[in-house]
C-alpha cells in the first residue's frame, strides 16, 4: 500500500467471511478485515535476504575463514566451509543446531559471563575451546558482532574462528620447557653456593695466614684465585635472582614506587654520597606490583646510571606517566650513553658492552630488569645517544 506521503508500507491482511443464506447467493455475503502495518518486519526480512545474498556473492572467500552465524536462540543459520573443515560437520548437518551443544564450547569464565558480555557490549573477543567431529580439542580465537534488528532486538551473531591450536600448543610447550630452564638455573646457582662459599673461605684463608710465606708470584697466583671467587660468586647470586624472578615470585599487590624508591635510596647512600650523585624524581604512583622484584629493577638501573657516568658526577631522574598501556616510567642520566646498535642486545643475558676492567658487572642486571617488567605485563627499552646519557623506560600495570 503506498502511503499519502509516498511511502510504501507492507500490511498482513486477515479478513473473515461470512456467508448468509445460501454458499452459493455471492451477493448476501459479508466480509470483515483487519490489516497491521508489518513495514518493520518486512524491512528487517528484505535486509537480511540482501545480507545473506551478497555474504552469497563472496561465499568463496568466507568459505576460507571459519564462520558461523547464529540466530538469536544461538541456532546455527550459516556455516562456511572453513567451519566445516574445522569441525568436521557440513553445513547441512549442522543447521538449526545449537552451536555450543554442538561443539561443547568452553568458555573463558561461564556461558552466562560470554552472553552478558555479548549483551552488553554487541562484540566479543576472546579465546575458546570447542570439541570437533573427531573428538579433537581446537582452541580458536573467537570474534563475534551482535546484529540487532531496527527495533534494536538482538537478531542475528556473526562468529569469525581464527583456529590457534597449533600456537597454543608451542605457547605451552615453550612454557614447561621454560620453566624448566628456570628451575634448573635455580638449582644449579643454589647448589653451587655452598661449596663455592666453602673455597672463596679457604683461598681468602690461604692469603691471609700464609702471604708471608710466599714469594711475590706465589701471592698474586692466591690474589688472582681469590679474585676469582669473588667474582664467581656474584655470577652466582645474580644467576639465582635471574630465576628467582619467575619461580619464586610474590602475587602483586599495591605498591608505592615511591615508597620504594626512598628505601632504596637509602640503602644506596654510599654509593651515591661516593660519586657525587644527585638523584631527583617526580611523584610517583602506586601500581600492583612485587615490591621486591621493583626495588631490584629499579636498584639495577640506578646502579647502571651511577656506574656508567661520565666525566660529570652522576644527575639522575625518575618521571612517570600515565599512558593507554599503564603507567610509563622513566629513569634519566647523564653517563656515558649507548649506541643505537646495541638497544636490543644489552637486555639480554650477559651481554656487554664494556671490559670488567673498564666497569664490573655480570651482565645479568638489564636481564632481570627485562624479565622483571615482563612478568608484570610491561616492556622495557632504552633510548640514548653516546656522551649523550640514557634513559631507560619501562611500563607496569596501574593499580586497580
Ligand atoms: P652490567 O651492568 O653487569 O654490565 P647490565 O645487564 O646491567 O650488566 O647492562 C648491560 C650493558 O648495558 C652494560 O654492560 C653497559 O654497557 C650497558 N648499560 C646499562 N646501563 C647503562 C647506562 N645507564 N648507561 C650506559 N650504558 C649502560
Amino acid at each position: 500500500m503506498t502511503h499519502p506521503d509516498g511511502s510504501v508500507h507492507w500490511l498482513a491482511i486477515q479478513v473473515q467471511v461470512y456467508f448468509e443464506g445460501e454458499r452459493a447467493a455471492r451477493h448476501s455475503t459479508v466480509g470483515f478485515g483487519t490489516s497491521q502495518d508489518i513495514t518493520e518486519r518486512k524491512q528487517a526480512e528484505l535486509e537480511l535476504e540482501r545480507q545473506t545474498e551478497m555474504l552469497g556473492e563472496h561465499a568463496e572467500l568466507l568459505d576460507l575463514a571459519h564462520i558461523v552465524i547464529r540466530d538469536r536462540e544461538n541456532r546455527i543459520i550459516w556455516w562456511s566451509k572453513g567451519a566445516a573443515r574445522l569441525y568436521g560437520w557440513a553445513a547441512e548437518e549442522v543447521i538449526g543446531h545449537v552451536t555450543h551443544a554442538l561443539l561443547r564450547t568452553q568458555f573463558p569464565e561461564s556461558f552466562d559471563a560470554y552472553q552478558t558480555d555479548l549483551m552488553t557490549h554487541d562484540v566479543w573477543e576472546d579465546e575458546l575451546a570447542h570439541i570437533t567431529r573427531a573428538g579433537a580439542r581446537v582452541v580458536v580465537a573467537s570474534h563475534q558482532v551482535l546484529h540487532r534488528d531496527q527495533r534494536g532486538v538482538p537478531n542475528r551473531i556473526l562468529e569469525v574462528n581464527n583456529d590457534i591450536t597449533t600456537q597454543k600448543r608451542i605457547e605451552e610447550e615453550l612454557r614447561c620447557s621454560n620453566a624448566e630452564l628456570e628451575q634448573f638455573a635455580y638449582v644449579a646457582s643454589h647448589d653451587l653456593q655452598e661449596p663455592l662459599r666453602a673455597l672463596a673461605g679457604m683461598v681468602q684463608l690461604l692469603q691471609q695466614r700464609y702471604q708471608d710465606k710466599l714469594d711475590a708470584l706465589g701471592q698474586e697466583f692466591i690474589k688472582h684465585a681469590v679474585e676469582a671467587a669473588l667474582r664467581m660468586q656474584t655470577l652466582i647470586n645474580d644467576l639465582l635472582a635471574f630465576s628467582r624472578v619467575g619461580t619464586r615470585g610474590k602475587p602483586f599487590a599495591p605498591t608505592s614506587v615511591e615508597k620504594v624508591l626512598k628505601a632504596l635510596l637509602l640503602s644506596l647512600s654510599v654509593a651515591i654520597r661516593e660519586s657525587g650523585a644527585a638523584i631527583t624524581y617526580d611523584p610517583l604512583p602506586t601500581i600492583m606490583a612485587d615490591e621486591l622484584q621493583i626495588m631490584q629493577l629499579l636498584q639495577n638501573l640506578i646502579g647502571n646510571a651511577i656506574k656508567f657516568r661520565g666525566d660529570q658526577p652522576p644527575r639522575i631522574h625518575l618521571s612517570a606517566a600515565q599512558t593507554p598501556e599503564g603507567w610509563q616510567f622513566a629513569v634519566r642520566d647523564n653517563g656515558i650513553g649507548i649506541e643505537a646498535q646495541y638497544f636490543e642486545r644489552i637486555f639480554v643475558v650477559f651481554q656487554r658492552l664494556h671490559t670488567r676492567r673498564e666497569y664490573p658487572g655480570t651482565g645479568i642486571g638489564l636481564a632481570l630488569c627485562k624479565k622483571i617488567v615482563e612478568r608484570h605485563g610491561g616492556r622495557i627499552w632504552v633510548e640514548s645517544q653516546p656522551k649523550q646519557g640514557s634513559t631507560f623506560y619501562f611500563t607496569l600495570p596501574a593499580a586497580l
